[in-house]
């Protein structure tokens, strides 16, 4: 019951905005790191631009969903954080909700399919949380999360659509525009929509000349479609590397956001993710999930247009197995 009048509140609250994101950074800042924006003259030359990679690859648990996770987790009520929180996924969600509900000392229920990579589950269970498993082609892990929700009385936090969450990630683009100053382009990771609608609020209110893009993978481009066409596409799982944007739609208060302050969507090819995985591990001498590169790898694609620019890059993630990475750039 306490779990559907939660939903209710969620339901009415007004989308976020860019003083959510404000809000945000303080309530994260106890919590989160202010991870480095890097350069590097080789990007630059080869792209002709100033780039500016916010490098969330060094955020917690590595990757920035740490920072809506927290933020959402960090603003329940007595009630809720003495229930604690449910949430749905097998990657970077599932650890951030797990790390931050440990940080928060609340009880933490993660629903993971039974065939979740071993690396990923031991990880969650290492921040602390209850693992619940699931038959991936059998049951609907949405019902699951919210039959669990009303029977323990959890708070439900799904990965993008959800306006803390929403106003959490958003804070990676405000700290990189206030280190950096104002940008005239800002890429942006894009799966559900949580990163790329948060950081349009956050460059709108912050530098409202720069185009902000979303960037996805090629084998899904839902929100391409969507963007275009002002509808919501629902697409079957895409096949990609890109398994934190596997997403088979943008949500309803990320797709209304990113339609308003987002400029256009882009797309990257598997082959352009690895590309930009080895430039940011030879280069850079830094590890970045394929994920982590759609950003990157439409930057480099865009070079006629981003001449003499300033342009942001959001590196949004580095967690991959270092077999799965040395199998990636070993073809
Ligand atoms: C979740 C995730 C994304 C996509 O974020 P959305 O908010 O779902 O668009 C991008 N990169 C990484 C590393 C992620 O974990």
């Amino acid at each position: 019951m306490a779990a559907q009048i939660t939903h209710v509140k969620d339901a009415m609250r007004p989308p976020p905005g860019f003083a959510d994101v404000a809000k945000a950074a303080e309530r994260i800042a106890p919590a989160a790191h202010r991870t480095p924006v890097l350069t590097s003259r080789t990007a630059d030359e080869e792209t002709g631009a100033r780039l500016f990679f916010k490098c969330e690859n060094f955020q917690r648990m590595g990757a920035f969903k740490f920072r809506g996770a927290y933020n959402a987790l960090a603003s329940f009520d007595a009630a809720q954080r003495r229930a604690g929180v449910v949430a749905f996924s097998s990657g970077n969600h599932a650890q951030a909700i797990a790390l931050a509900a440990r940080l928060l000392g609340m009880p933490a229920t993660i629903v993971m399919p039974h065939d979740a990579p071993a690396s990923k589950v031991a990880a969650t269970r290492g921040y602390g949380g209850e693992i619940v498993v699931y038959d991936r082609y059998a049951e609907d892990r949405e019902a699951i999360g919210r039959r669990l929700a009303e029977e323990r009385g959890l708070t439900l936090i799904p990965p993008y659509d959800h306006p803390d969450v929403i106003a959490g990630q958003g804070t990676a683009a405000k700290e990189l525009i206030e280190e950096v100053g104002p940008l005239d382009a800002l890429f942006v990771c894009l799966g559900g929509g949580g990163l790329l609608s948060g950081s349009a609020l956050a460059a709108r209110a912050l530098a409202p000349a720069c185009k902000v893009y979303g960037v996805e993978p090629e084998a899904g481009d839902d929100g391409r479609r969507s963007f275009r066409c002002g509808q919501i596409v629902h697409i079957e799982t895409p096949k990609t590397i890109a398994d934190g944007a596997q997403t088979q739609s943008l949500g309803k208060i990320t797709f209304e956001i990113i339609r308003r302050d987002v400029e256009d969507v882009f797309t990257a090819s598997d082959a352009e993710l690895i590309e930009s995985m080895r430039f940011f591990a030879s280069r850079m001498k830094m590890i970045v999930e394929p994920t982590g590169c759609l950003g990157f790898a439409a930057a480099r694609r865009m070079k006629a247009e981003l001449q003499e620019q300033r342009v942001g890059v959001i590196v949004s993630g580095g967690n991959v197995d270092l077999a799965r990475f040395a199998a990636l750039l070993g073809g």
